[in-house]
């Protein structure tokens, strides 16, 4: 069980199933159509790790949603940083990765909002093409070691390895692994030159979770400030 390229008239779009639960990942083909047929929940993202619970009151400013609730479409907009999926019969969960979301930690809290999961990746820039300053390289290589790849005088990150630290290996059920830059045919990629244009990632699941709130408060938060670029 892999992501499957469906293609309509209107659109394409890549599509993981795991039981009730449905994962998607736009292309440039129908971009637009494809936010008005699944109409996502978004949020204003700010590169923060504070994941939003999408069945209680909230301000819609963060980088993470969830819910239990069946039928709603989360989403996020990506051009280049990860889209990772968390679910398990309960709840799902989709957050926004770049290096920054990472080092605030927001993985992690995924990761302790849902405590049992699987998760899948989406598109994201590889490693072949997403240098990162010296500065970042070495925070990433103290907390995440390999994911750092070094060529000649440049960094590299790897954002999926980061994230599978944070996550585990085990629960990885799949991963879409293109490279958004390298795809041009299908992604928009900000390093790629695409300023405005984002690739949507959305999650939704068919049946009702069985419990309801969250083991701790999911209101939005400062993000933490960084002190380098
Ligand atoms: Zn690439």
């Amino acid at each position: 069980m892999d992501w499957q390229h469906v293609k309509s008239r209107e659109m394409e779009y890549f599509q993981f199933n795991w039981k009730q639960v449905t994962c998607l990942y736009s292309t440039k083909h129908g971009n637009a159509a494809f936010v008005e047929t699944f109409r996502p929940v978004m949020l204003k993202q700010v590169h923060s790790d504070t994941i939003v619970d999408t069945d209680v009151p909230h301000r819609g400013i963060g980088d993470g949603l969830i819910t239990h609730t069946p039928g709603i479409h989360l989403g996020i907009r990506v051009a280049d940083c990860l889209p990772v999926y968390l679910f398990n019969k309960e709840r799902v969960c989709i957050i926004h990765c770049g290096w920054r979301g990472i080092i605030n930690g927001i993985a992690q809290r995924a990761a302790r909002f849902m405590d049992t999961y699987v998760y899948t990746l989406g598109a994201s820039i590889g490693a072949c093409c997403y240098e990162i300053q010296e500065d970042v390289a070495q925070v990433f290589e103290t907390a995440y070691g390999s994911a750092v790849v070094p060529r000649g005088d440049k960094y590299f990150l790897d954002l999926k390895k980061a994230v599978q630290q944070d996550l585990g290996i085990k629960p990885l059920v799949s991963s879409l692994d293109f490279c958004t830059k390298c795809h041009p045919e299908y992604f928009y990629s900000f390093r790629g030159g695409d300023r405005e244009a984002r690739n949507y990632a959305v999650i939704t699941s068919s049946t009702a979770g069985t419990t309801k709130g969250l083991p701790e408060e999911t209101a939005c938060r400062t993000p933490r400030q960084l002190t380098f670029r």
